[in-house]
């Protein structure tokens, strides 16, 4: 069986952030790149099912630029190999554009199972997983907390409002998972030892056949204006002078909180 974790190399969450205000992209040097953290559980996940004794090849699919540091993290944890899809003139590449270059880049590297976040961190579109399916014609397992993948099927439990749903579907499959499910473990120093001699592949978009510039990949949405998060104003001190439990309902309530 061959499981493809789609994995997208993010801003740290614990470091500050910035955007770039004229092109609207993330600065990339202003923050630790990593891999996003659903995206390492979405290996995790697939790692646990080759720990368990299948036989299974677990390859990591990154679109990005400049993604070195994340993909080999992702070898150390322990995926076999890594195919990443590089190209200058994807920069700012929406979803749909993302969806495309990676279902090319899926039926390339062949597959049983598609591993996805349901979301990232930064970008938060929580669409790239459905589109794929789309693409390429398959189910979708959509925000899994848990799964078990067997050799015929995934299967696992999507929380809806008011319950929660059981799905299974057979193979091929793309399932995407949310920051509920497996609990990634750390590289140990055997796996980073490991990662530096696993293959790490480079596909441009004229190696998935499809012609160079965003442009040619379809509709696309375009940054109109971006605006900085306003710095954080002080909040009020409530000081008790025996008034403090009247003042923290009333600020409460004048914002709406109560
Ligand atoms: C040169 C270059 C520059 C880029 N700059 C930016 C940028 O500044 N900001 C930005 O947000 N994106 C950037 N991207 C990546 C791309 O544009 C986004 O990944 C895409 O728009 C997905 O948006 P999302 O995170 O909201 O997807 P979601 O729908 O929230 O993603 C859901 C899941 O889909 C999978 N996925 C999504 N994107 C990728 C990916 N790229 N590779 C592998 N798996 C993926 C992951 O499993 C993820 O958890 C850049 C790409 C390139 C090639």
């Amino acid at each position: 069986m061959k499981i493809v974790v789609l994995a997208k190399q993010v801003p740290d969450t614990n470091s500050d952030r910035k955007l770039n205000l004229t092109t609207g992209l993330a600065e990339r040097d202003a923050s630790d790149p990593i891999p996003d953290e659903i995206n390492e559980r979405a290996l995790e996940s697939a790692l646990k099912y080759r720990d368990a004794g299948s036989d299974v090849e677990v390859v990591v699919l990154t679109m990005g630029y400049d993604v070195t540091k994340s993909v080999r993290k992702l070898l150390s944890m322990g995926a076999d190999s890594a195919v990443v899809v590089e190209d200058g003139s994807l920069a700012g590449a929406d979803m749909v554009q993302t969806a495309k270059v990676l279902a090319a880049a899926l039926r390339r590297t062949g597959f049983d199972v598609v591993l996805a976040g349901n979301e990232t961190t930064d970008g938060r579109g929580g669409v790239v997983p459905a589109m794929v399916s789309e693409l390429l014609g398959l189910p979708l397992l959509p925000s899994l907390d848990e799964i078990q993948i067997t050799a015929g099927s995934v299967s696992g439990e999507v929380q809806v409002d008011g319950g929660s749903l059981s799905l299974r579907s057979s193979l091929p499959v793309v399932v995407s998972v949310t920051e509920r499910s497996a609990e990634a473990r750390f590289p140990n120093f055997k796996g980073i030892m490991q990662a530096k001699k696993k293959p790490v592949t480079t596909l441009s978009l004229a190696d998935l056949g499809i012609e160079a510039g965003p442009e040619r990949l379809g509709a696309r949405s375009v940054m109109v204006s971006a605006v900085e998060r306003p710095a954080k104003q002080a909040g009020p001190k409530i000081i008790d002078d025996g008034t403090a439990a009247d003042q923290l309902a009333d600020f409460l309530a004048s914002n709406r909180l109560l």
